[in-house]
């Protein structure tokens, strides 16, 4: 019996390759294969795992390369499920690592800053959204225990080269160009192939959207955590806009990071925007009791009962909490509760 093949051949030059992820209900990333005049380049490298990266490897051999002989590598965003690999990729090939700067610049506070440093912020953080002292414990335990360990996806690859949100690539052979798509993370790019679909289906080139849109998932918008910027961004307005955007794109096809590729991308977009729309609807019925974004989080609806939601997840959740408050305050449809400590929010009536 023969494993079965992780490669799918999308046509003109695109194969993609299922990379697993380990221990993660998402199951695998898929990392594409472009043929350029000047050698293969990547659309993301996987999770840094050795069993991802022999799925890795084996894939690029079904495809008639190798490793080695790669010659770049293009980052839709810096989650260790898309950049976890470069390091080792460009270790055995010598390939640049393109990623935008907003993201790279997430890498090095994350190679920069001490775990210490992260423990206190995320402290400080939870305890200004509401979060409860047994919540806070173990971060704050971390953060005076001075763990000198290095957390797993803490040491990501600089990358060499920046994307330029509007340019072309510099890929000989091919047309592909930077689309600026911030929202999952703030330095989030998509790629779109200017080039006639190898199907001649009716549309735009092809669009290769890393998580900003996905077939049948919604991407997680929380903050942009940032140490050094007490900028109040809107990571949610900036996600519904750039995914207005990718409509307006209206691509043949999407060849997504996870999942499948699919066509109608403005079928999916106008999907997601109404997810958002009405999940901020649903929120404003709410907040019409004061509520912390902790206390928000508690009484929205998540994929099971806020009991079973594990610490990290609680995490992501407040986060993606927060994310939504801040839409709804910059559309004036909620407010702050002036003097709460920590602050509440109310709907505006
Ligand atoms: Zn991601
Ligand atoms: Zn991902």
């Amino acid at each position: 019996m023969t494993e079965a093949t992780q490669v799918t051949d999308h046509g003109g030059g695109v194969r993609s390759i299922r990379v697993p992820i380990p221990d993660n209900p998402l199951g695998h990333t898929l990392v594409y294969v472009l043929d350029t005049d000047a050698g293969p380049v990547l659309v993301d490298t996987g999770w840094d795992d050795p069993a991802s990266w022999d799925t890795l490897a084996a894939g690029l051999t079904e495809c008639g390369t190798s490793v080695t002989d790669l010659t770049g590598v293009l980052i839709t965003h810096h989650h260790p499920d898309h950049h976890g690999l470069s390091a080792k990729v460009r270790e055995a090939s010598g390939a640049w690592i393109a990623m935008h700067e907003a993201d790279a610049a997430v890498v090095r506070r994350t190679r920069e800053n001490p775990p210490a440093r992260w423990y206190a912020y995320m402290a400080a953080k939870l305890a200004a959204a509401g979060a409860p002292e047994e919540h806070l414990a173990p971060l704050i335990a971390a953060r005076d225990g001075g763990r000198p360990r290095r957390l797993p996806g803490l040491d990501p690859a600089l990358p060499d080269r920046a994307i330029t949100p509007g340019d072309l690539l510099d890929l000989p052979g091919r047309r592909l160009r930077a689309i600026w798509t911030p929202g999952h993370t703030p330095g989030h790019v998509c790629l779109h192939l200017e080039e006639e679909h190898p199907a001649r289906l009716p549309g735009n080139g092809r669009l290769f959207s890393g998580d900003h849109v996905l077939p049948g998932i919604t991407p997680h918008i929380g903050l942009y955590e940032d140490p050094d910027d007490a900028t109040v961004t809107d990571p949610l307005g900036d996600y519904l806009a750039s995914l207005e955007g990718v409509g307006r794109l209206a691509p043949a096809e999407v060849l997504p990071a996870h999942q499948h590729a699919f066509t109608d991308a403005p079928a999916r977009v106008r999907e997601l925007l109404d997810h958002h729309e009405e999940r901020l609807t649903g929120l404003l019925g709410l907040l019409a009791a004061p509520l912390t974004p902790w206390q928000l989080a508690e009484h929205m609806e998540w994929n099971r009962p806020w009991a079973e939601i594990p610490y990290g997840s609680r995490n992501i959740a407040v986060s993606e909490a927060e994310a939504h408050l801040r839409r709804l305050v910059k559309l004036g449809r909620a407010e702050a509760v002036p003097g709460s400590d920590p602050v509440t929010y109310v709907a505006v009536p």
